[in-house]
């Protein structure tokens, strides 16, 4: 198989690449190795992924997918008081929480539309250089001139090709869906900081809820935090999200990496990494699909200046940002989760 662009990972980032490289009459394949069938984290989409989902021309099927509306945000963050921020004024409406898994496939499938040979359930093994471009190592082989890595975290492809991960933070989220008893409202997203890192509650569609407990891996592990009994007397411990842990738990406990790092450099010759691979974000911000979507539209665009300044004003935006607000909550300021992220201390190059 020889293509013009080949996309290494089917999330957000990959399949708007895909579609516009398609759009803009490449010949793209798509590789994502799984078939879109489990649950998928990163389910609350803010305000200003609405005109990026309205450039895509996919609104229409989005709204029709049946995501909740999101109007505010509420926490206990910087003091035991909840505060409330409602997003009436943004310009861009209410945000979203999405079933993730449905929001990605449905962005595969407009990529398809625009003709992009999308491989579901193929993975990439590897990936070399060979005079003319790159071989694709996978059930399904292909030869291109553009390699485009959008793996997400794991930046797979760009860090075999040389790049590195300048990180910030070992975060890690243990989750757990509730389905919820019938007739329960489906809440606001809630954040609740505890002195160890964060509480994170979300509504799903289909009547479920999302609880999550954010902190770095040493401590999950020293804490039992990826154990049930441990994230149950965790949970138990809180002063506001225990409230939200209605219902019957479906499934296990979800152990993912949520770390923040930005790949350096994000392209090269024949390459160029988009979403996460390029800037993973703190999940407290709710920024990565918006950032992955903008990513992915941008470095199809083509220039390669252009895209590495935008990526590069992305990074020391979210840097300050995180700053910020993990300085607010004073209350915890002497421990180290808090304290490092204050004071905007990275980790090693990886
Ligand atoms: C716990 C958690 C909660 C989050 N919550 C939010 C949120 O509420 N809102 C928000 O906007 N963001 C959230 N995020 C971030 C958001 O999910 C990511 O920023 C976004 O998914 C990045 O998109 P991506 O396409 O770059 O990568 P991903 O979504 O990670 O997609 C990568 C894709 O590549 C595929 N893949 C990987 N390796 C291969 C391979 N070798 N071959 C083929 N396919 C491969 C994977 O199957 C996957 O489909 C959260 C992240 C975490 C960890």
């Amino acid at each position: 198989m020889r293509a013009d662009a080949v996309v290494v990972g089917g999330g957000p980032a990959g399949a708007v690449a895909a579609l516009e490289l398609a759009r803009r009459g490449a010949e793209v394949v798509l590789f994502e190795r799984s078939g879109y069938g489990g649950l998928r984290m990163g389910e609350t989409l803010p305000p200003a992924v609405n005109p990026l989902l309205r450039a895509l021309g996919v609104w229409d099927r989005f709204v029709a997918s049946g995501p909740v509306p999101s109007y505010q945000t509420a926490s206990a963050w910087g003091g035991p008081e909840v505060a409330e921020r409602s997003f009436v004024f943004s310009p861009h409406g209410h945000g979203w929480h999405t079933d993730r898994a449905r929001f990605d496939r449905l962005l595969a499938d407009a990529a398809a539309e625009a003709g992009a040979d999308v491989r579901r359930g193929v993975a990439v093994r590897g990936v070399r250089r060979v005079p003319g471009g790159f071989a694709v190592d996978a059930d399904a082989p292909a030869r291109a001139d553009l390699v485009v890595d959008a793996t997400g975290r794991p930046a797979r492809i760009a860090r075999a090709l040389g790049a590195r991960r300048e990180r910030l933070d070992r975060l890690v989220c243990v989750a757990r869906v509730f389905a919820l008893p019938p007739g329960t409202p489906p809440g606001d997203t809630f954040l609740e900081a505890v002195p160890d890192g964060w509480w994170y509650a979300s509504p799903l569609p289909a009547d479920r809820r999302l609880l999550a407990r954010f902190a770095d891996a040493r401590f999950v592990a020293a804490a039992g935090l990826a154990t049930a009994p441990g994230w149950a007397a965790a949970l138990a411990s809180t002063a506001k999200t225990r409230d939200l842990a209605a219902g019957t738990p479906i499934g296990p406990l979800r152990v993912v990496s949520a770390a923040s790092h930005r790949l350096a450099p994000v392209s090269g010759p024949g390459w160029v990494a988009v979403g996460d691979a390029a800037l993973a974000v703190d999940p407290l911000s709710s920024g990565g699909a918006a950032f992955a979507i903008e990513s992915g539209r941008r470095a199809a665009a083509g220039s390669e200046a252009g895209y590495r300044a935008f990526v590069g004003s992305a990074a020391a935006e979210y840097r300050a940002v995180r700053r910020e607000v993990y300085g607010w909550e004073a209350r915890f300021a002497g421990n180290a989760f808090w304290r490092d992220r204050a004071e905007d201390r990275g980790l090693e190059v990886s």
